[in-house]
């Protein structure tokens, strides 16, 4: 697939039909095992001189067109999808890091991320350093010998300011260091590796399926991280691994090509800890793929009337969606949103938890429900529900207030999507 526009690779890139059959559709295998031709084709399978099937809970065909596709649409040169968004971040960072080794994070995650960071991999062993991402130095200043990665969600909510991709990027590679960045909540509009980022995840699970079907995940390789040149910076691609006969990644993986890291996170972290994708879901997401670039489009042209509606509303304190930014904030969304804005907005009710407790409830269209990128519209109360466990204080330094709402804007009319807000919001007064 030649094409470089995401509107043709979604529908075409990673597939043309079946070997088998014919079928133009990408078909569901699914089969736990593939035959051998040989014992040859057996060991070169096993030895990795042949990339190829060998049992679905390593690759499968219809989870590799799904990761071909997204690897296209990525500007990534591979990708491994995955059972849920966790594993990817996780695998995504214990590919770099081991025991005894640091990675630095934004602090604006979300929270099974933050949960993942500052409790699992800790007791693992791997120390998360959070610092602000307003300051793409404070990443500079929490490095030292034994930071491995750099870690980074595009467009964290609830504050929604894109983080300063390029800043941080280009301060990790003068180190060695590679840049990981969440991308779940900006596919199509952000490409992070244009900006220098080295390997991208998503929780598959949002937009990419779209439909609120399926848990998945996936990361991509961008191919554009010179491994070799930092053998004591990353140890884990340039020192001999002994789960696999001593091979070195960045050497052994060369001649397939820039596909060091991705490979390595199949054949090790996948292998041994399981968290496979199903073939059925791997379809899925190949399904939400074929909309995925009309689907964007739509949230986020939605979810920027809804902005502009809200801020037009007395009942509504602030409104918070890149759009309404100002100051550095408003530079980084000029920068790194100019194909959109997405699809997510949250908004303060000026009379507080009650209010926001309220308007939920008086929702009608919009579902309320703990998802986002959803084709439906849906909404959540944070301080009543996915916060509710933390004190007031620790609400507020996770930028939840006690009247905010989070929207997760659909693809429905715009004009039903405002006359559902509009109608809860008098509610909520009543
Ligand atoms: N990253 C982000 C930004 C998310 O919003 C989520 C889920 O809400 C995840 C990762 C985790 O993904 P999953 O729920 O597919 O495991």
């Amino acid at each position: 697939m030649t094409s470089k526009n995401p509107e043709t690779l979604a529908l075409h890139a990673g597939w043309r039909r079946d070997s088998a059959t014919n079928a133009v559709a990408v078909p569901i295998y699914q089969t736990t095992s593939f035959q051998f031709d040989s014992t040859e084709h057996a060991s070169n399978l096993f030895g990795l001189k042949e990339l190829g099937n060998i049992y679905t809970r390593i690759m499968n065909p219809t989870q590799d067109a799904f990761e071909q596709r997204i690897a296209a649409l990525e500007g990534g040169v591979a990708a491994l999808a995955l059972a849920s968004g966790q594993a990817a971040s996780a695998f995504s960072v214990q590919n770099l890091a081991r025991a005894g080794d640091n990675i630095v994070s934004s602090t604006d995650l979300y929270g099974g991320t933050w949960n993942l960071f500052a409790n699992t991999l800790k007791d693992q062993g791997i120390e998360v350093r959070f610092v602000d991402p307003t300051d793409p130095e404070a990443f500079r200043r929490a490095t030292d010998d034994k930071t491995r990665a750099y870690y980074a969600e595009t467009l964290p909510n609830p504050k929604l300011i894109p983080f300063p991709i390029a800043e941080v990027a280009a301060i990790g590679r003068s180190f060695g260091i590679p840049l990981i960045m969440d991308n779940t909540a900006a596919p199509l509009l952000v490409r992070p590796f244009d900006h220098g980022a080295a390997v991208v995840m998503y929780s598959a699970t949002k937009y990419i399926g779209g439909h609120g079907t399926s848990i998945g995940g996936v990361v991509i390789d961008g191919g554009n991280f010179d491994w070799e040149a930092h053998p004591a910076r990353q140890p884990l691609l340039n020192q001999p691994d002994p789960s696999y006969h001593g091979a070195v990644w960045s050497q052994a993986v060369k001649p397939l090509g820039p596909i060091a890291y991705i490979l390595k996170m199949r054949v090790t972290l996948l292998r041994d800890l399981g968290a496979a994708i199903a073939p059925f879901n791997s379809f899925l997401f190949l399904q939400g793929i074929e909309t995925l670039p009309l689907r964007m489009r739509a949230h986020s042209e939605n979810a920027l009337a809804v902005a502009k509606f809200l801020a037009g509303r007395k009942d509504v304190s602030r409104v918070i969606h890149p759009s309404q930014h100002i100051g550095a904030a408003a530079e980084r969304t000029a920068k790194y949103l100019p194909r959109g804005m997405g699809g997510l907005c949250g908004f303060e009710l000026a009379s507080g938890a009650d209010a926001g407790r309220k308007f939920i409830d008086a929702l009608k269209m919009f579902y309320h429900v703990a998802n986002i990128g959803d084709a439906r519209s849906l909404a959540i109360h944070p301080a009543s529900t996915t916060h509710s466990q933390l004190t007031a204080e620790e609400q507020a330094a996770t930028g939840v207030t006690p009247g905010y709402v989070r929207l997760s804007v659909g693809i429905e009319h715009i004009d039903d999507i405002i006359a559902d807000l509009s109608q809860a919001l008098d509610a909520a007064q009543g």
